[in-house]
């Protein structure tokens, strides 16, 4: 029987529930169990994947083509767990269900209320990650304890621990204590206030984690567990992860989070072994080399926008025993000043995805800056479009290329939609979505990293480079090294005569784990740090 973990928090948003949870899953996972995690959202839209990325931040894609919430890119990065449609749960989506399921007539003449319809949809889908080989399932919950939005979750992983009978949930409260610097004191009392809101609704939890700047002392320990009512050995310390979020599950395992969760779930497991973790830990913490590479993008100013693109450059330098230093440059700033003055001394550049044509032309400018100098360049979805369009351009002379995305009317569309994108009106979950998998040519990069002929990578994006120029193209040294022959797609585009220049139109970036860097990204990183040597040898 699956036992389940769920996992609040308290006083404010942002302290890393999702970081939490992965830690929690990395460490049982470690002892031998086999788990899944599942993100829930209150928002009241259906995914986030219509929602703007300086709102929400990055928009997560699984292979089922399921457009979810970025920690389920933490879940990846720090765990085996399969992440699917299932993993991501939203009011709006649990809505849908029960009001498609009305109109059908599937309520037999009853009034449908928020209890017990809406919360047995919500149990519903929490109940989808038992299965046999699932010892645990540890589930999310979006927000702040106190949400008006987020009670009806609140309510129904309260009757969930309920009906599974103690032994089987857990209840995992992630919470803040407030240092005042002027009394230089650390205070507990909004996390007494946190734990109260969750008594209310009768949630009791089992393991608070108290994220804080300054150490714990006794007195606060004996404190919160007091007035929250938890064992003294359930109040964990989490000071703020230093030098970087890869420490969470070390400092969770050093407080024996793991032995306190087994043994309240009744579960035997073998010894925590995190050996391979703390080795990739050892290489973060003591590079060899140091290089720089430029994202050029959109949403430059939010951090979470790339989420993973940022993390899987970080693992591209593990793979090179390299710590990689991100030079974050605004689009619209290269328009504004020239590649030349926002690029300068970089030692690679990579353009993320994106969508609209605002900011485009100074991905274009950026590409054709790499190009010129020999420098890496790593274009991912939207940063292979501007790689394909700078190339037409300036090396194949057609003047005006462009994608229909950004320029309806060019003369020359070499980036353009597949007649099924033309057809679609609703905006959400309509873009081509999910694995799909990928022949690569011999010889090619792309060939050489991921040491395979056939790859699986995941997709979001409407628009499509156009065959209808693949020759015109190929003949001036941009080569189509990777295509999807079901429907003769070209998913990777190198430059011949040019140590590394790829473009995607998949997102590697989501299968990128610390402790198994994505081959492309490592294969970026160890050019960018050729260039750095003054070699282009890349190839
Ligand atoms: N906007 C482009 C498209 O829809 C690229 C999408 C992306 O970069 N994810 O095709």
């Amino acid at each position: 029987m699956t036992k389940h973990i769920f996992v609040t928090g308290g006083v404010c948003s942002s302290l890393g529930k999702g970081l939490n949870s992965a830690s929690i899953g990395l460490l049982l996972e470690s002892r031998g169990l086999k788990i899944r995690l599942q993100k829930i959202d209150p928002y009241v839209n259906v995914d986030p994947g219509t929602i703007n990325p300086y709102e929400h931040g990055e928009v997560y894609v699984t292979d089922d083509g399921a457009e979810t919430d970025l920690d389920l890119g933490h879940y990846t990065r720090f765990t085996n767990a399969m992440v699917d449609k299932d993993c991501n749960v939203t009011t709006g989506s649990v809505y849908q269900t029960v009001l498609q399921r009305e109109r059908r007539g599937e309520f037999l003449g009853k009034t449908v209320q928020m209890i017990p319809h809406v919360t047995d949809e919500i149990k519903a889908r929490i109940r989808k990650l038992d299965a046999p080989d699932v010892d645990v399932a540890i589930t999310e919950i979006g927000g702040t304890v106190g949400d008006i939005e987020g009670l009806p979750f609140m309510e129904a992983i309260r009757q969930f621990g309920q009906e599974c009978g103690p032994g089987n949930v857990l209840y995992v409260h992630l919470t803040l204590l407030v240092y005042l610097r002027a009394a230089q004191e650390l205070k507990t009392k909004p996390t007494q206030h946190s734990v109260g809101t969750l008594r209310q609704i009768g949630i009791i939890p089992d393991i608070l984690i108290c994220r804080t700047e300054k150490p714990m002392a006794r007195e606060h320990v004996e404190k919160v567990a007091l007035f929250c009512n938890v064992p003294e050995e359930c109040v964990l310390e989490e000071l703020d992860a230093k030098p970087n979020i890869y420490q969470i599950p070390v400092m969770l395992r050093e407080q024996k989070l793991d032995e306190l969760i087994c043994r309240r779930l009744g579960l035997e497991t073998r010894q925590t072994d995190l050996k391979h973790w703390r080795e990739m830990l050892d290489v973060l913490d003591n590079p060899d080399h140091a290089v720089e590479v430029a994202v050029v993008g959109k949403y430059i100013s939010r951090q979470s926008a790339y989420e993973s693109v940022y993390a899987a450059l970080e693992h591209g330098g593990i793979a090179n025993r390299s710590h990689v230093r991100v030079r974050r440059v605004e689009s619209e700033e290269i328009e504004a000043k020239g590649a030349a003055e926002c690029l300068d001394g970089v030692h690679g550049v990579l353009v993320p995805g994106g969508f609209g044509g605002r900011g485009i032309e100074g991905k274009i400018a950026a590409a054709r800056y790499a190009r010129e100098r020999a420098l890496p360049y790593f274009g991912i979805c939207l940063g292979m479009h501007c790689g394909v369009i700078e190339f037409s351009r300036h090396t194949c002379g057609l003047e005006g290329a462009n994608s229909t995305e950004a320029n309806r009317d060019t003369p020359h569309p070499v980036i353009s939609l597949l007649e099924e994108q033309r057809q679609v009106e609703d905006l959400g979950g309509t873009m081509r979505l999910g694995a799909q998998p990928c022949a690569l040519e011999d010889g090619s990069l792309a060939r050489r990293h991921y040491g395979q002929d056939v790859i699986s990578e995941r997709h979001r994006h409407r628009y499509e480079f156009n065959n209808a120029y693949r020759d015109r193209l190929a003949a001036r040294g941009m080569r189509s090294t990777g295509i999807y022959r079901e429907q003769d797609l070209v998913e990777i585009v190198e430059i011949e005569d040019h140590p590394w220049f790829v473009g995607v139109q998949f997102h590697p970036e989501f299968k990128s784990k610390p402790t198994a860097p994505h081959p492309l990204f490592a294969g970026f990183i160890e050019a960018a740090l050729k260039h750095q040597h003054g070699g282009s040898e890349a190839r």
